[in-house]
């Protein structure tokens, strides 16, 4: 009990002193919003899933199979709420606590909850992209003809194939988020990493990079990180129940 609002205070005193805070966020934020991670061992989807259906090689030979598996996971993504992680979030950047959130999430949360300064490593599954012409169109309106039975969903402007905008096993990151976090972790004097084992690369270069230029760290997670030894706060409570008692203290 106490721990909990020592490490509140101390997380609100470090960033009340800072003047270039950035957060990082992995899946363990979105967890207690019912997106399910995919990591995690045991209840990882990508255990049970062919990893090919998500790798872009396994998505040009055969789109169908990744929108049949979207047909049973869309409806869990499109109901999903931020939680108060997501707002607390929003709520620091309104109040200039913190430049922005670098996100490895393709759920949209952060927006939902108000957050302006979203930089998304590895794109959003709110957007289909045409594989032939590279327009952009909302994933809603492409799972809308998933479910009426066009499967794959076909671009309105040239009938190409419609595949999310997140990134598949095979793809590079896209460059201007991952130029503008590195950007923000350059000059972060405090970096808060939230719900990531930062143990996957390239996204794991991020804390290191802050660290090497004087930045400060703070984590929350549920498990170790390789950051722990040179963090000034580990969290392993719940992440909504951390936010809860930051925001039951802000001025
Ligand atoms: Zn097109």
């Amino acid at each position: 009990m106490s721990d909990l609002n020592d490490k509140a205070k101390l997380f609100l005193d470090l960033l009340l002193s800072s003047s270039n805070a950035v957060v990082f966020t992995g899946a363990g934020i979105s967890t207690e919003s019912g997106i399910p991670d995919y990591r995690s061992p045991g209840t990882g989807l990508w255990e049970k899933m062919d990893q090919s259906v998500v790798s872009l090689d396994g998505f040009v030979e055969d789109p169908t199979r990744y929108y049949d598996y979207s047909l049973e996971l869309y409806p869990i993504r499109k109901s999903a709420k931020p939680n108060i992680a997501h707002h607390m979030l929003a709520e620091l950047e309104n109040r200039d606590l913190i430049k922005g959130v670098i996100t490895q999430n393709v759920d949209g949360l952060h927006q939902d909850a108000g957050s302006g300064e979203v930089h998304e490593l590895h794109g959003s599954l709110r957007q289909a992209v045409c594989m032939d012409c590279s327009v952009l169109q909302l994933m809603d309106e492409a799972m809308e003809r998933v479910i009426a039975g066009q499967n794959p969903p076909l671009c309105n402007e040239c009938g190409g194939v419609l595949k999310p905008n997140a990134v598949f096993f095979g793809e590079a990151l896209p460059q201007v988020p991952w130029e503008r976090s590195l950007g923000l972790s350059r000059s972060a004097d405090l970096f808060i990493a939230i719900g990531s084992s930062l143990l996957v690369s390239p996204a794991n270069a991020l804390p290191d990079i802050a660290i090497r230029n004087g930045s400060k760290i703070i984590v929350l997670n549920d498990t170790p990180t390789p950051f722990d030894g040179e963090a000034e706060i580990v969290v392993r409570e719940k992440i909504g129940k951390f936010s809860s008692s930051v925001m039951s203290i802000l001025p």
